[in-house]
């Protein structure tokens, strides 16, 4: 199983990732709170060459889901050239929220924009990696909080083979799923589980808030947490307080 974390710092991620001794890194191409297009790094090749592992996650402002065009169309934009630039890096995926709609919208339409997303794309030849659509924690018009809204969420894009899924453990219990079992019951709407985010919780079941805490450090039980995934099938990443995350390797390579 290949275990690794979010590196927050961009500077020179695969010097981190080697201090790790992780399999698999996590990192942004972008400003994750801005719109600007991703510049080119001076060491993609390295990064595209080593044996670690890279995933990217995209910038948090982008909804692509949103009935609202004037942030729906740059979501869109972000995500093509998110995806090119983690494409550059060898990544194997870039990771999308799934975003939200507001009070009164349909959620058929937030739906349907995700299909958009990916049908768009086609004639352009898809994107320069498979979009991982990750479940969140909040919010009562979430596209991706609830098991339910995934089944409808997959309705819309399962037949694309470019949309994978991003399970986040502590999304989950704050979004209200219970984790014994989930990854079955994912994976049984969409088919694949591509990346798990394996934080713990600061805060209660349902609570709907998004505080990421390390492994053995929150609400949810860390032997859960194993639990998934080992269920998973798939890379981990850590996205928790980066104080903790050796101690977090250290504990998820032990238990495993
Ligand atoms: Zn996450």
């Amino acid at each position: 199983m290949r275990i690794g974390a979010h590196l927050r710092e961009d500077t020179d991620p695969l010097t981190t990732a080697t201090d790790l001794d992780i399999d698999v890194f996590q990192m942004f191409v972008t400003d994750p709170q801005s719109w600007r297009k991703p510049v080119p790094r001076p060491d993609a090749e390295a990064i595209r060459d080593s044996e670690i592992d890279v995933v990217v996650h995209s910038s948090y402002q982008i909804n692509v889901a949103s009935l609202n065009n004037r942030l729906r169309m740059p979501s869109r934009k972000a995500v093509e050239q998110q995806a090119a630039a983690a494409a550059e890096l060898g990544a194997f995926g870039l990771v999308v929220h799934g975003g939200h709609l507001r009070d009164g919208e349909d959620a058929a339409e937030g739906f349907a924009n995700w299909r958009k997303l990916f049908d768009r794309q086609v004639d352009k030849g898809g994107f320069g990696v498979p979009i991982l659509i990750e479940n969140t924690a909040g919010g009562d018009h979430a596209m991706a909080r609830t098991l339910e809204a995934i089944d409808r969420l997959w309705e819309s894009v399962g037949d694309f083979e470019q949309a994978g899924f991003c399970l986040d453990t502590c999304h989950a219990w704050a979004g209200g799923e219970d984790l014994v079992g989930l990854v079955e019951r994912v994976r049984a709407i969409t088919g694949r589980i591509d990346l798990v985010h394996l934080n713990n919780s600061r805060d209660e079941f349902d609570s709907g808030r998004d505080r990421h805490a390390n492994l053995a450090d929150g609400h949810i039980d860390p032997e859960v947490l194993v639990a998934v995934a080992a269920a998973a099938d798939a890379p981990v990443i850590l996205e928790t307080p980066a104080e903790g995350v050796p101690g977090d390797l250290d504990y998820l390579r032990s238990a495993l």
